[in-house]
């Protein structure tokens, strides 16, 4: 794997970032590149307020920032932007607007590639809106200039449809770290934590693919 210098990172939630793309990042970071994420929103909406609760829906927010703060500590993201759109509504967003911020940052930063959901291909209205806006604004790029687009696509259908992935990254030699990552997202995986390490004890088959392998689809224009 080489070095990508410059890697911009841009999902809906706090907590997209560990689950599909904290190893990968995590060895990118490890040799140099330096990684900005565009979150879209905080999450706020989320179901989960901790296991016993210690979160509430005016506190959610802040505790997800936080948290957000700590898995990105973990992984070595230095750059954090906080798009500050509502959660469980990009979808009605003005998708256009959510394009310009995303394409802002772009310009700004001049990414060597950008990872985002496959449009489509996410599990949440949230992340395939995130997805179709973040396409959007790269497309407004001259073809000759726009950087590489890695996807994420998460549906069961994915390889029926997109065909394999093109890239497929191990991240054992980060396994600790990625799964730092996502225990710092403690209101939302907490109780993941324990039925991830059960499903390690007993060498689970799609779980240890899923921990051990990120995978990404090349966006072709
Ligand atoms: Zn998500």
């Amino acid at each position: 794997m080489k070095v990508l210098e410059r890697i911009l990172v841009v999902f809906p939630h706090p907590d997209d970032e560990a689950f599909g793309t904290s190893g990968f990042l995590i060895k990118q970071i490890q040799m140099g590149s330096k990684v900005t994420y565009a979150c879209a929103t905080l999450g706020e909406m989320g179901r989960n307020m901790g296991n016993p609760f210690f979160a509430n829906r005016e506190t959610l927010p802040q505790i997800r920032k936080q948290e957000l703060m700590d898995a990105c500590k973990v992984i070595g993201i230095s750059d954090v932007r906080l798009l500050g759109m509502r959660d469980k509504t990009l979808e009605f967003e003005n998708r256009s607007e959510l394009a310009d911020v995303i394409e802002s940052i772009v310009k700004e930063i001049n990414p060597t590639i950008v990872i985002t959901f496959y449009p489509g291909h996410g599990v949440h209205p949230d992340h395939d809106a995130c997805g179709e806006a973040t396409i959007e604004a790269i497309s407004r790029i001259p073809m000759n200039e726009r950087p590489t687009v890695y996807c994420k696509a998460i549906t069961r259908n994915r390889v029926e449809v997109l065909g394999e992935s093109d890239i497929s990254i191990d991240v054992t030699d980060v396994l600790d770290k990625k799964i730092d990552s996502i225990r710092a997202h403690k209101s939302q995986t907490e109780g993941l934590i324990s039925q991830i390490q059960d499903k390690m004890h007993q060498n689970h088959h799609e779980v240890m693919d899923w921990l051990l392998k990120e995978t990404f689809y090349i966006y072709k224009w």
